[in-house]
């Protein structure tokens, strides 16, 4: 969304920029793509003046349609997916549930940009939990994906069904205890996604010996307390489940959140202020 705003405020003004800078119109492209995300993904962050185009002068008369439409041309490429994997390459042993290619999700439809039921990540993260599925596969555990690269056009598409409070379709599986209206500003819905960046992953823990997954207290992706990984209301034993995963990530190199156990960000992330748009597919990789 903010990509549509500057580029409605670039077509609006940002023509003479192009005009009398070729150069500006490239700066203008990857800025657009390029913007610092807040806490996780739990909060929407607002437009700052930094990320906002520059005040240009009024158009000159004399300008024509010609030379305006000539100011669209793209100068600089979409960053691709060059320094992307496919997770199941780089961890042969997961096991992949990728929510949102399917229909069983807090939408109920398969999700924007997720073309094919893989799961990419960046190099660096996918190296890094290959290190957390090694640990955990000798006691006994496989790692069970949820999500991990998400494109923009999907967090779009999430922001586009939390404003449309009529469909509820999904709401006795995901968040029973809320009125979707509150989704924004309780922060369960966001503009931007730290998984657009592409070394984020949600993950639970594939119990070998039982073929169960492991009793987290609390399922993906329900909107509330009890997602919050200290959340005390869960057995003690669910409990020690959610410290065996978070522990075995974050000696492994991720961080969590407050307000989703299964959620973990590379520490050294490559790309900490890039959201990607290629979609999930492994055509796009090289
Ligand atoms: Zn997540």
């Amino acid at each position: 969304m903010r990509n549509k705003r500057l580029r409605t405020a670039f077509a609006v003004c940002g023509f003479l920029l192009a005009l009398t800078a070729g150069a500006a119109a490239g700066r203008l492209s990857k800025r657009s793509q390029t913007a610092p995300e807040s806490a996780a993904e739990v909060s929407a962050p607002e437009i700052s003046a930094a990320e906002t185009v520059p005040t240009s002068p009024a158009p000159a008369a004399e300008t024509t349609a010609a030379t305006t439409a000539q100011s669209f041309a793209p100068a600089v490429p979409e960053p691709d997916a060059s320094d992307f994997v496919l997770l199941s390459d780089a961890v042969p042993d997961v096991i992949l549930e990728m929510r949102y290619y399917t229909t069983y999700n807090f939408i109920g439809d398969r999700i924007d940009g997720y073309d094919a039921p893989c799961a990419l990540l960046t190099k660096e993260a996918a190296a890094a939990l290959r290190g957390v599925s090694d640990e955990l596969g000798e006691k006994g555990y496989r790692l069970k994906i949820y999500d991990a690269y998400r494109p923009q056009t999907a967090v779009d598409h999430f922001v586009r069904w939390a404003e449309d409070t009529a469909d509820i379709r999904m709401k006795a599986c995901f968040y029973p205890e809320l009125d979707k209206s509150v989704l924004f500003e309780s922060g369960y819905i966001s503009r931007r996604s730290a998984h657009s960046r592409g070394s984020t992953v949600d993950l639970t823990l594939f119990d070998i010996s039982t073929g169960k997954d492991v009793d987290m207290g609390g399922t993906f992706d329900y909107f509330g307390e009890r997602s919050h990984p200290d959340f005390r209301g869960v057995s003690q034993e669910q409990y020690a489940n959610r410290r065996l995963l978070r522990d075995a990530m974050t000696s492994h190199g991720f961080h969590g959140i407050s307000t989703e156990w299964w959620h973990f960000t590379l520490n050294d992330e490559p790309f900490p202020e890039t959201f990607f748009s290629f979609p999930v597919d492994p055509a796009v990789l090289p």
